[in-house]
């Protein structure tokens, strides 16, 4: 048999178009109720991917996924975001 390496899945963060392993990013879906934060990666629902830092939040909510999700952000959805980045900040 080959060696079989492991391969870890890549994922581009939407605020700044890195790719970077997805276990780094954090996950944003879109759901019947809204924008959400997906800590867990497996809520059902189309999703984008950000970096856990402010330049890549800000512009992820002012822009990018907005289109990245096919929707639009309403200001519920921006403040959600928002409050979860603040207690990211919080922590580092
Ligand atoms: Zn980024």
């Amino acid at each position: 048999m080959m060696g079989k390496r492991k391969h870890k899945p890549q994922r581009t963060c939407v605020g700044c178009g890195q790719v970077e392993e997805k276990s780094v990013l954090i996950r944003i879906v879109r759901t019947p109720e809204g924008v959400y934060v997906d800590p867990t990666g497996k809520r059902p629902g189309r999703g984008a991917y950000l970096h856990p830092r402010r330049e890549c939040w800000q512009q992820g909510i002012d822009s990018s996924l907005s289109h990245a999700l096919r929707t639009s952000l309403g200001k519920e959805d921006k403040d959600r975001l928002v409050s979860y980045l603040s207690s990211l900040d919080q922590e580092g």
